[in-house]
């Protein structure tokens, strides 16, 4: 019995210093977050601030649905890495990360983005949500390191640069 209390006040108390070291913000479900503007992303989309400033960006904000689907799948993974996609929108200097999705694509850290069928399938991914009125982007990915850390390799950069110009791409002819 004993045990089992200061279990879950520890679990509280790691809830609460997990919380506060990332800033996390319990907002109501008719806040403007959830709201797809598209035309206030065709506007910045068209703009692309970022191309200017390579440090436009300052904040990132990641809903509660997202980081569950994200670390569920990273889990899922055992040893192998995993990869997926981040659906989200841009407010200002903030990408707001709305959702996530799986990829199929599973490897080391040398072959991690060997992934042209990936791609279709992202493709496809994205384009059945807009049918069903998820109008969100792709604004970028995540994959994990199991057991090696948080670092960015070389094969990250390299994913990274194809990604960004493939969303580029995608941006163009689907926004
Ligand atoms: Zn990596």
């Amino acid at each position: 019995m004993e045990a089992s209390t200061s279990g879950d006040s520890q679990a509280t108390i790691a809830q609460k210093t997990w919380e506060m070291s990332n800033n996390i913000e319990t907002i109501s479900s008719v806040d403007e977050i959830y709201r797809y503007d598209k035309k206030q992303q065709m506007d910045i989309l068209a703009a692309k601030p970022w191309e200017k400033d390579p440090h436009f960006f300052k904040d990132i904000r990641i809903s509660a649905l997202a980081l569950l689907k994200m670390v569920m799948h990273a889990r899922a993974g055992g040893s192998l890495e995993v990869m997926g996609l981040l659906l989200g929108k841009v407010d200002a200097s903030a990408m707001i990360v709305m959702d996530s999705f799986a990829l199929p694509v599973e490897g080391t850290e040398t072959r991690v983005n060997a992934q042209a069928q990936a791609y279709e399938y992202m493709t496809a991914y994205i384009e059945a949500a807009k049918q069903v009125g998820r109008l969100e982007n792709a604004i970028g990915w995540y994959h994990s390191h199991p057991g090696y850390g948080c670092w960015l390799s070389g094969i990250d950069v390299s994913t990274q640069m194809l990604n960004q110009n493939f969303q580029v791409l995608y941006l163009h002819n689907f926004v």
